[in-house]
């Protein structure tokens, strides 16, 4: 590990804030958090914190010392003095006299001296920044001094690679009396230049910026020297099957399982996020892997994002997926029964009794395959899928070195269940359609694209589908979704990205089959090559997508929803437009099908049925053209309804919201077109 700092960056740094009215001491701060915070060896979502000691002027000007230390729900790598809360120093040390205090009097204290009250909570970890005297104080959960020090031996290791130059503080759970046991042990050697939380991490001071970060960096790299010397081969590798099958093909049983195991009752939808690579196959596949992967966390904050162990379900045989499916069936109910009694046991021994988490896994290792992040958001999956990533490093180096071992389960329950932990995963009310997963077709652009926007805005994540180019690219970024490349026309192409979908979120919920284009011609004379061409699209295009979707969700085994844009065509034909009216008539009844042959799976088919959307399909041209041959304004023509008002794109999406969220609804058609009798459903 190399020290990224640069004189020039931090004078950028220096100049930029100063015309904000922040110091440079709180400038610099910012400068070297992002540069921890940037390396995921070192720090990875909210696992580390950093402070300075410094003098700001409070409300009257007065010069007053604090210590700006990491607010919760701030990530380092892209952290800013408001994430950095300013808390009057004084009053923080003057708690070190007490015997006891608890969580509830330390929020309290810390959020009583704040100098804005409307800046966030402190860290779980300030009055350990505040007890030591440092300026400058970086705390990380280095991957590198984790393998070293989460074995049976690893204090002794540690000290055996720092010496006198660090100081060693037991395991002890972060807040009150930990902040007061790392002072103690610092006040005994205050010579030293940071410590080591055994199987926890790793804090360094400095009178500087750079020197605290430069110290952090320079103990890690002696940890990963370590981790060279003496290494045995790991791991060795357990039979698999002659064929694996893929991710995509195993995803939506698991998310079916997440789902069972999620909620009591009810299915409670989760998202996956599948990784893999030569390191974490090197790991899933080994013959001890549970032993070591049953061990805990390795820092014991990782337990609320991935719980303490991780579900290891079969190495999936390509030839025999029902036998996955029992054999993960059952690995999940394990999971579960363990962590029940894990619960009961641990509860008893609580003054005031817990209420008990849901008992889905949130790490999914696939021998053979890779791993599963499992999370109710993308976000929260993703973080999970990083955690476990890491900690295979951790571990693999542990092993490769020793023997892995972390702190016991008491210890790991009293921080699972710690409510200053549990308050940093955020208790909102989620939105409608968070869990849930939504593929768009033609979602680049028009309908489409406003439908993604419309199911992003109530909380689902969305995948878009369509052709490949700067316009699904670019509509992905502006409405934070997913680009997945796609020609409905394609056959493999529609398998290709639907297995896209499922690797990325696990599976799918809702699809949207917006994807068409106009033809036009007289029926009597049209080519024939016309009609085919039409039909690929317009109408084969649904079912190959609708058929795609309804294989995943008959494997998640919790129902779900296809949504299809059938046109204004399909009930009210216009002239000269057969070869776009025929199979739109078609995907109609292909709709009502769906609904007929898998309602009893809980999917429903349901359809939206709009008229004169300015869109790809009605362009501007087509609109000028048509309002000059009725001899009406633009405006008359796209009002030409009863309601006299346009549609728009936004009131389809809406639409189709609306039939996602109908539970009981299906083989029905929605019209949104402002009131247009000719083309009412009879
Ligand atoms: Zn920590």
């Amino acid at each position: 590990m190399k020290s990224m700092w640069s004189d020039e960056e931090a004078g950028t740094y220096a100049e930029r804030y100063r015309a904000q009215g922040v110091n440079a001491d709180l400038a610099l701060r910012v400068y070297t958090s992002r540069l921890l915070g940037r390396d995921p060896a070192l720090v990875l979502h909210g696992g580390g914190n950093t402070s300075v000691k410094t003098s700001v002027p409070d409300q009257l000007g007065r010069a007053t010392e604090v210590l700006c230390v990491k607010g919760s729900g701030w990530d380092m790598a892209e952290i800013e003095p408001a994430g950095l809360p300013a808390v009057r120093l004084a009053p923080l040390t003057e708690l070190r006299g007490l015997d006891v205090l608890t969580d509830e009097d330390m929020v309290n204290a810390q959020r009583c001296n704040l100098l804005d009250s409307a800046a966030p909570n402190p860290s779980v970890e300030t009055l350990l920044h505040a007890f030591l005297p440092h300026k400058f104080i970086d705390h990380t959960h280095a991957v590198a001094v984790l393998a070293l020090s989460d074995q049976p031996d690893g204090d002794a290791i540690c000290r055996a690679l720092y010496g006198k130059r660090m100081g060693y503080v037991p395991y002890i759970m972060p807040g009150f009396q930990l902040a007061k046991r790392a002072a103690e042990v610092f006040e005994k050697d205050p010579a030293v230049e940071g410590l080591i939380l055994e199987k926890h991490g790793i804090f360094t001071f400095g009178s500087t910026a750079r020197e605290a970060y430069e110290r952090m960096v320079e103990k890690v790299s002696l940890a990963e020297e370590r981790l060279k010397q003496g290494r045995k081969k790991v791991f060795a590798p357990a039979p698999m099957p002659k064929q694996c099958a893929v991710a995509a093909d195993i995803a939506p049983f698991l998310r079916g399982l997440a789902a069972a195991h999620g909620k009591p009752g009810a299915p409670q939808r989760m998202i996956l996020d599948f990784r893999t690579g030569a390191a974490i196959l090197n790991y899933v596949n080994g013959a001890d892997l549970a032993r070591y992967s049953q061990v805990g966390v390795v820092t014991p904050d990782h337990t609320i994002r991935t719980k303490n162990w991780p579900v290891i379900v079969p190495a999936p045989d390509a030839a025999d997926l029902s036998a996955f499916q029992r054999g993960a069936a059952a690995a999940f109910e394990g999971f579960a029964a363990r962590y029940h009694d894990y619960f009961r046991r641990n509860n008893a021994r609580q003054q005031t009794p817990k209420v008990e988490l849901d008992a889905a896994p949130r790490v999914i290792l696939v021998p053979g395959v890779g791993l599963f992040g499992v999370g109710a958001s993308a976000s929260a999956a993703r973080i999970a899928a990083d955690i476990a990533t890491s900690t295979i490093e951790t571990i693999t180096d542990a092993e490769a070195v020793g023997r892995y071992e972390c702190v016991g389960e008491a210890d790991m329950f009293e921080l699972e269940y710690w409510s200053l932990e549990q308050a940093k995963l955020g208790k909102g009310k989620e939105a409608r359609l968070a869990r849930h997963v939504v593929a768009v077709t033609g979602g680049a652009s028009g309908i489409g694209r406003a439908t993604a926007q419309a199911f992003k805005r109530e909380g689902a994540e969305v995948a878009i589908l369509d052709l490949a180019g700067d316009a699904l690219t670019a509509a992905a970024a502006a409405l934070k979704c997913t680009a997945i490349p796609c020609d409905v026309t394609d056959a493999s192409a529609v398998k290709a990205a639907f297995a896209r979908v499922a690797e990325s979120f696990g599976g799918v919920d809702i699809v949207v089959s917006n994807a068409g284009r106009a033809w036009q011609g007289r029926i009597g004379s049209v080519d024939e090559k016309v009609l085919r061409e039409s039909f690929e699209l317009n109408f084969y295009g649904h079912q190959r997508v609708a058929q795609a979707a309804v294989e995943i969700m008959e494997k998640q085994g919790f129902g779900g929803a296809l949504l299809f844009n059938v046109s204004k065509q399909a009930v009210n034909p216009g002239p000269n437009f057969g070869p776009y009216g025929l199979p739109k008539a078609a995907a109609l009844a292909l709709m009502r099908q769906y609904a007929l042959d898998h309602g009893a799976d809980g999917i429903r088919a349901n359809a939206v049925n709009a008229d004169r959307i300015r869109s790809g399909l009605l362009t501007d041209a087509m609109i000028a053209e048509r309002s000059q041959a009725r001899g009406v304004s633009r405006d008359e023509y796209m009002g030409g309804n009863l309601l006299k008002r346009e549609v728009t794109a936004d009131d389809v999406a809406q639409a189709f919201v609306s039939l996602a969220l109908a539970d009981k609804t299906t083989g029905a058609v929605l019209t949104v077109d402002g009131g247009n009798i000719a083309a009412a459903l009879r």
